[in-house]
């Protein structure tokens, strides 16, 4: 064997032991970047190649479980470029991108992926997901149905399953509407151009809100317009509740032949759901998702906005504490108390300090922080605090 090649072989040994120990530590950047080194010198070896493509797949299912689905994305696709015979890159790329919401693209990877393999149902849950998200219900219906039978043990299919099954029974007498930012379902019995009507509406909502809080969110957001009966029997929500955002936008709206003041409310209502959804994800107590809804409702989608004089109620008001959580399992005077507190404090923020500081403050949850913690990097710079500005709103009233 020639020096120089002997020096490449020993140099190899010594990388690869390198990046096994970088593997084993947890550090499979580095791991992976030394494998890729040692390929350059040594491009036809296969036992490098083999470690390369343990240490991908050994990454990828890392950063799935630290929930990274940025990082996962990006070393999946370079993974591919390595290899694109792995079915388990293109999956593991096409979770990170479903998560990322990121649709069409993950639909891409994951209909590669179902092409190079035994039908899998994990993969078909995910391809089930993609299609729900993009309000193609019928292939939705196709892949969760395959999904179950392949495994009929697993609750969150069963479950998914069964929800577009009764969904798409109700939709599939419904008419639809395209536009670039929305898809809207509705019954163009009375009128077939009220979708029509609804998307031009929405779209306005879309540019209004958009800039107030300088937010434009990408995915294309699913409007479905139902009877009050089918939002009832399909969401089981409370019988006060006026709609609903859980990833589509639901309005017990039913039987309108044309887009009215309180349709047009409602829209802007849900709507603000999506935008601040697509911020903060889950990270927003109710009193601020619901509080800046109320705000879109009534001093965006309605000319007159009325508020309920909180001032007499102050012994029966909640704590901003309590109306972190869910206001679902509220009666009578207590929705609308946790709904008018809502909008009274928001729109107190906002009357305060401006909408520049209330962006700030979804920035903050956005990065994870706490509401206690988000108000003061949104807010301390006047001097005040979560406790703090509860007592001066109180005082306000
Ligand atoms: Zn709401």
């Amino acid at each position: 064997m020639p020096a120089a090649s002997w020096g490449a072989q020993r140099s190899y040994i010594s990388d690869n032991n390198q990046a096994v120990l970088r593997l084993n530590s947890g550090d499979f950047l580095g791991g992976i970047e030394l494998l890729k080194q040692s390929l350059d010198k040594l491009p036809g070896d296969e036992t490098i190649r083999a470690n390369l493509r343990k240490a991908y797949l050994a990454a990828g299912l890392a950063f799935l479980k630290r929930k990274d689905y940025a990082t996962l994305e990006k070393v999946m696709l370079e993974a591919q470029q390595f290899d694109d015979r792995q079915r388990n890159f293109w999956l593991l790329r096409g979770h990170a991108l479903l998560r990322l919401q990121r649709y069409d693209e993950a639909e891409v990877d994951l209909v590669q992926a179902r092409g190079m393999g035994e039908p899998d149902a994990q993969l078909l849950y995910m391809l089930g997901q993609v299609y729900y998200a993009t309000d193609r219900m019928s292939e939705a219906f196709d892949v969760l149905e395959s999904a179950a039978l392949l495994d009929s043990q697993h609750q969150e299919i069963g479950q998914m399953f069964d929800k577009v099954r009764r969904e798409l029974a109700v939709e599939r007498e419904m008419d639809k509407e395209y536009g670039g930012h929305f898809i809207i379902t509705f019954d163009g019995d009375e009128n077939s151009d009220l979708g029509l009507e609804v998307l031009k509406t929405l779209e306005d909502i879309y540019n209004d809100l958009g800039s107030r809080l300088d937010h434009y969110p990408d995915p294309r957001v699913t409007v479905i317009l139902y009877s009050r009966k089918q939002f009832a029997e399909l969401t089981r929500s409370p019988d006060w509740a006026g709609g609903l955002y859980d990833g589509k936008i639901r309005l017990p709206v039913g039987g309108i032949n044309r887009v009215d003041e309180r349709v047009k409310q409602s829209l802007y209502h849900e709507y603000m759901h999506v935008i601040l959804r697509d911020i903060a994800g889950n990270n927003l107590p109710y009193w601020l998702n619901e509080g800046l809804a109320e705000t879109a409702e009534r001093e965006f989608g309605s000319t007159e906005s009325a508020a309920f004089p909180l001032g007499q109620q102050q012994a029966k008001l909640f704590s901003l504490q309590v109306l972190e959580g869910p206001f679902r399992n509220y009666r009578g005077q207590q929705v609308m108390l946790a709904y008018e507190q809502s909008y009274s404090f928001v729109h107190y923020l906002i009357d305060e300090y401006g909408w520049v500081q209330m962006r700030e403050l979804l920035f903050a949850l956005a990065d994870g922080l706490t509401i206690s913690a988000a108000v003061d990097r949104a807010f301390g710079i006047y001097g005040v605090s979560y406790q703090s500005l509860e007592k001066n709103w109180r005082e306000s009233l």
